[in-house]
């Protein structure tokens, strides 16, 4: 360590450090500091930028062309602003051990880390944890996770040149105290929440997950339970058919999208041969929007409750419940943009009384510290008590709480006074109407996961299976 101070006597140190990949920013850094320097040039001869770039795929042609522009974008800095005595930037293109790296962290009086996207950030954790009691900024893009952890970093816009160049300097002439005072906070901040804690949750969780499907075979519905449904369903004269659409009908798409989700043709002959025996009503009831519930089954005769029971078509009618939740909407929103903007592969969807952020399409890693953001960040902002915020498979969802499935259950149950009752769903929501009906019906979780459900169906192909069954049961 003392031989880098000496290294480069007097000099301040800016260090960046990262895997070359195009997210990371490195020409957008390398233009702020040309900026920084041409906008202050009393920093001339004063400061080197050592910049640490790990290979990374080092074999496919689009890296080659980024190491390339870098390495021509640091000859021209060096060249237009360097002296005999002084080189702006130190550019190395190598793995290095993780102690010179350490090393590195330490000696350096300010960090940059500017992703345009990214996970966790481990170098901008690093660079504190290796501080200990130095002073030292760390500038940190707001594209990343960690800022809603450190935030007495410096955050910065990774594409806003400008703006990174002004902090580069507000960085540099940062007093020590405050520097110290903002290092301690960071560090307390990382210690209380550790990959250990992190990595304790993650395996909670998939132990929680391993041990619903050691129970999975019990609840099976096969054999004579299957028998006794089948006869149940042919022997009663009024019948209520409840289902959930995705996940239940439908397998799931990646994309929430309408498009792909829509129902086969298959599936709308079923529903039609469900519905057409008079003794049936049928009732699809979901998260979906009714725009897209009302072009899927158009021409068929069911019962659509929309939105987790918010809209509901009786008779070819939509009604609402009412909520002032599109006010709360507004607020909230921006929040889960953010989320969706840091995020590669998450998705918004919005619907009147919903607000719902997928992270399906999200790398499992992220996606688990993403959504824990998320929902702590949700909670915070959320002053109303009528409002919840769920956790369900793949997406955080918030909308008024007493807009449920559970209510549309009964409701529906209501209204029909079966003798027989199906309700069938896979997700959080759809045990709301497994608590519902749980005395009067035939409950059907499908897929993996704890339920309250009596019987489960591995797999979406099995609930279609037994709708098939039931609707070729001969009258009795
Ligand atoms: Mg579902």
């Amino acid at each position: 360590m003392s031989s880098l101070s000496q290294h480069y006597k007097g000099m301040k140190l800016i260090l960046s450090v990262d895997r070359l990949d195009y997210t990371k920013g490195i020409i957008e850094r390398l233009d702020a500091f040309k900026c920084f320097l041409d906008t202050y040039p009393k920093w001339r001869g004063k400061v080197k930028l050592i910049m640490v770039a790990v290979p990374s795929r080092t074999d496919v042609g689009t890296y080659q062309q980024l190491r390339d522009r870098i390495e021509q974008a640091v000859s021209r800095i060096n060249g237009e602003f360097g002296t005999v005595d002084w080189t702006p930037i130190s550019y190395q293109f190598q793995n290095r051990p993780f102690a010179e790296v350490v090393a590195l962290y330490a000696s350096a009086d300010v960090a940059l880390v500017t992703p345009i996207r990214d996970g966790m950030n481990l170098v901008a954790k690093e660079y504190v944890a290796s501080k200990q009691n130095r002073p030292g900024v760390l500038l940190l893009s707001e594209m990343t996770g960690a800022i809603d952890e450190l935030p007495e970093a410096l955050s910065i816009n990774p594409h806003n040149t400008r703006s990174v160049a002004e902090s580069m300097n507000e960085a540099l002439t940062m007093n020590k105290r405050e520097q110290q005072r903002r290092m301690r906070d960071m560090q307390r901040r990382l210690k209380s929440y550790t990959v250990q804690t992190w990595g304790r949750e993650f395996m909670g969780d998939l132990e929680a997950t391993a041990h619903s499907r050691g129970k999975h075979y019990r609840k099976h519905m096969k054999g004579e339970h299957r028998n006794e449904v089948l006869d149940a369903y042919a022997k009663a004269t009024s019948r209520l058919i409840i289902l959930d659409y995705d996940g239940t009908l439908k397998d799931f798409v990646a994309s929430p999208r309408a498009l792909l989700a829509k129902p086969s043709l298959k599936l709308r002959r079923l529903i039609k041969r469900l519905v057409d025996d008079e003794r049936n009503h049928v009732a699809i009831v979901s998260g979906r929007p009714k725009k897209a519930l009302d072009k899927w089954f158009k021409g068929i005769d069911v019962t659509l409750i929309a939105e987790h029971g918010a809209w509901s078509k009786y008779d070819g009618k939509w009604s609402r419940v009412e909520s002032d939740f599109p006010s709360t909407k507004k607020k909230l929103k921006p929040i889960l943009e953010k989320y969706v903007s840091r995020t590669a592969g998450a998705e918004i969807e919005e619907k009147d009384y919903s607000l719902v952020w997928h992270y399906r399409n999200v790398t499992p890693e992220l996606a688990y510290v993403r959504a824990g953001e998320l929902k702590r960040e949700l909670i915070h902002a959320i002053d109303d008590d009528e409002i919840g915020v769920y956790t369900g498979d793949k997406i955080i969802e918030v909308k008024p709480i007493e807009i449920s499935k559970g209510a549309a259950a009964s409701e529906l149950d209501a209204i029909y006074e079966p003798d027989f009752t199906l309700v069938a769903g896979d997700d959080y929501t759809d045990e709301d109407m497994f608590r519902e009906l749980a005395h009067q019906a035939v409950t059907v979780k499908v897929g993996p996961g704890h339920t309250r459900a009596r019987y489960r169906l591995n797999t979406v192909a099995e609930m279609n299976q037994l709708l098939e069954e039931l609707s070729r049961q001969k009258n009795n």
